[in-house]
């Protein structure tokens, strides 16, 4: 699903990623997790072209771009990516003045072209599956912030697409809120989405992620098919101390 071949990512001077080399398969969950800092949101960004790569190429289904393609043909290939890929940030940016529905309705009419009727059944199904089908109708504002991630990862889910990013979701959110915005999560895994998720939630990706990804001062220290096996005895000296301090 996601080819990650020696991908560099500076800014300006500041080198914030250092050739990093990663195979995802589809329908894997991988946790992403790190120190503040080290790299875990631009990686993610380069998944789906929020970030222009410095070095390197990113496979993610059918689509490739690399460090050195000209501008036409990476504006293709990036909006060929962001087709098959949601993405679902810390802040929710649902729209303000739209409903609850008409938020999960809009990429439906816009970008899918569905007739409003059939937007709107669809937008139904996918507010009932992150428990949110009784407040279609209310505003954004009306709801908390646990609720409003789960109506921004419907969104997301309304594109149907193949892979779904999530850097930080319950980051912004106050702690009990996080559990609902982790079951809708953990659903999703179980029905075989591909997800990466940066997350600070340390059980969580022991609990739900097939693979620990552990990254520091840009780089792939750490990466662990056993997350209970990550989480009781890392093998790297860096991921021992990271763990003993989230603990
Ligand atoms: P993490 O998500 O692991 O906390 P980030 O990917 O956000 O790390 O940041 C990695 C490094 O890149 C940090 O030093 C950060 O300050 C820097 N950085 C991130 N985005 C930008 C940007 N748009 N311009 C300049 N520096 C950036
Ligand atoms: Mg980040």
């Amino acid at each position: 699903m996601i080819t990650v071949e020696h991908l560099s990512k500076k800014f300006d001077e500041l080198e914030v990623l250092y050739d990093l080399s990663i195979t995802i398969p589809a329908h894997q969950v991988v946790a992403v997790i790190g120190p503040s800092g080290s790299g875990k949101s631009t990686f993610l960004r380069c998944l789906n072209g929020l970030e222009i790569l410095t070095e390197g190429k990113i496979t993610v289904g059918q689509h490739t771009i690399e460090a050195n393609m000209n501008k036409k043909e990476l504006k293709q290939m990036i909006y060929g990516i962001r087709q098959e890929t949601g993405m679902v940030f810390q802040q929710f940016n649902l729209y303000p003045h739209k409903t609850v529905i008409e938020n999960v309705m809009e990429s439906l009419i816009v970008v899918k072209k569905l007739k409003k009727e059939e937007a709107q059944v669809r937008a139904e199904r996918l507010l009932d599956k992150v428990g949110l089908l009784e407040k279609l109708d209310n505003y954004p504002s009306q709801l908390s912030g646990g609720q409003q991630q789960r109506v921004a990862i419907a969104r997301a889910l309304a594109m149907e697409p193949q892979l779904m990013l999530f850097d930080e979701p319950t980051s912004a959110l106050d702690p009990e809120l996080v559990g609902d915005v982790l079951r809708v999560m953990k659903n999703l895994a179980e029905d075989g989405m591909t997800m990466v998720i940066v997350t600070h939630e340390m059980n969580f990706a022991r609990d739900v992620a097939d693979r620990i990804v552990f990254m520091a001062d840009g780089r792939i220290v750490e990466d662990s098919q056993d997350p209970k096996a990550f989480f009781t005895k890392p093998t790297t000296e860096r991921a021992q101390q990271f763990i003993r301090k989230v603990n």
